[in-house]
């Protein structure tokens, strides 16, 4: 997990999550899932993976994710509900819609071979969704066009075959949506770039981490100010140091006004290593207990069943499938 997947979506999971003891939390109103069917459309190594997956966890748990408030589980583990659900949904989906995707064009685009799990990760990621009959889903700017689909997916079934799907709708934060890779600015900071200087890794120590923003691009200015055209670079630190101190991207360039742009980066990198402390530090404590996570995940998987069953039966029922005997 990367700041921009904190700051763009896990940052609002943790708060979202309803009070412990709540009927909502009773109810399992939040849900999160790490789509580890997901990570299976390109190029992977199977024990990196299940390392992977066991790591995200941890850091979700670490992050905030409370197994008392809301319901975290792999998406593997409830695997024959949401990939049937995703079959019954690829009969409502387009191919034409599915190649607009943004993500598909970006991921094929110069690839001699593309996997057809690639191209229907949306339909998959619009099950994960519907079958919790989810309200919000709390993303980062470039999932918004797989919830616009998400929602085109539910209206459309809803329009054929009656009232069945919660129809979602996409929810951003104030800042934060897209962080940018700290080398290149103009692209979005992301974990397919690997160890790079350019991303920093929610793991990452703190020498790492003021190393990476130290060496951040700038411009050949030197004033402070938000323009993402013209200043993407110095845009992008003043929207990290607003999504870690939780202020607007206004306050913050107020702040800034007149500094220079090492006073800047020191401050980003302070108020990053800040917010990444404690996260850290509940990372190491809770992979100390061994079996701790697969346990969690274990009764996630369970919550998730019972949540997402009966929604599946709904869906089976509205297009037609005969009911198995019981
Ligand atoms: P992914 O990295 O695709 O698993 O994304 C997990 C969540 O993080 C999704 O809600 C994304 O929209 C969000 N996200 C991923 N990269 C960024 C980024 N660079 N800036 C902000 N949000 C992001």
């Amino acid at each position: 997990m990367h700041l921009g997947n904190l700051c763009g979506a896990v940052q609002r999971w943790v708060t979202s999550q309803p009070a412990a003891e709540s009927d909502a939390a009773r109810d399992g109103a939040a849900v999160f899932c790490v789509v580890d069917l997901h990570a299976l459309n390109g190029p992977y190594n199977p024990a990196e993976l299940r390392q992977l997956t066991r790591e995200l966890t941890t850091v979700l748990f670490a992050a905030g994710i409370d197994p008392n408030r809301a319901l975290l589980f792999a998406q593997s583990h409830v695997a024959a509900i949401h990939t049937e659900c995703t079959w019954l949904l690829n009969n409502v989906a387009t191919v034409g819609e599915l190649r607009r995707m943004t993500q598909f064009k970006d991921k094929s685009d110069g690839q001699e071979s593309v996997t057809a799990g690639l191209f229907d990760y949306p339909v998959l990621m619009a099950a994960d969704i519907l079958l919790y009959d989810t309200e919000e889903v709390p993303v980062g700017d470039d999932q918004r066009q797989h919830v616009e689909l998400t929602r085109d997916i539910a209206i459309r079934f809803n329009g054929r075959f009656g009232d069945t799907f919660t129809v979602p709708k996409a929810t951003l934060p104030p800042s934060g949506a897209r962080i940018m890779d700290l080398q290149q600015p103009s692209k979005k900071m992301s974990k397919s770039d690997g160890d790079s200087p350019g991303c920093v890794f929610i793991l990452d120590d703190p020498k790492q981490i003021a190393k990476k923003i130290k060496t951040a691009v700038t411009d050949s200015e030197t004033e402070i100010r938000y323009d993402t055209k013209a200043k993407p670079g110095i845009s992008n630190l003043l929207d990290i140091y607003a999504a870690c101190t939780h202020q607007s991207v206004a306050h913050a360039e107020t702040q800034f006004s007149g500094q220079r742009y090492g006073d800047l980066k020191v401050a980003v990198a302070d108020a990053v290593i800040e917010m990444l402390a404690p996260i850290q530090q509940r990372y190491h404590e809770l992979s100390a207990e061994p079996g701790e996570v697969d346990r969690l995940l274990a009764r996630g998987a369970a919550r998730a069943r019972e949540r997402s069953a009966p929604v599946l039966e709904r869906v089976r029922d509205a297009m037609g499938l005969l009911a198995p005997m019981r």
